[in-house]
């Protein structure tokens, strides 16, 4: 039995019959597909493990900008020589 990626509609073969909710893995893109439904097959791309990180662009940013006043500060110190 098999079914057919969501991301590059290879076809994804099972062993025996997914579960309801079984994350299964696209052996040609390696894209991760939860099971949403066993009979017949069908799957969706899984999203992306994320825990209580948040926004990873938003964190990204703010931390940009605090090297950035780290970087002037430092600028500042050390621009007194002379
Ligand atoms: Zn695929």
């Amino acid at each position: 039995m098999s079914t057919e990626c969501p991301e590059c509609a290879a076809q994804v073969g099972f062993a025996r019959a997914p579960l309801y909710g079984e994350i299964a893995r696209c052996g040609d893109c390696g894209v991760e597909m939860e099971v949403t439904s066993a009979s017949p097959i069908a799957v969706v791309v899984a999203p992306p493990v994320q825990e209580d990180w948040g926004s990873e662009a938003a964190s990204a940013g703010a931390l940009s900008v605090f090297t950035l006043q780290e970087l002037a500060g430092d600028w500042n110190g050390a621009g007194g020589c002379g």
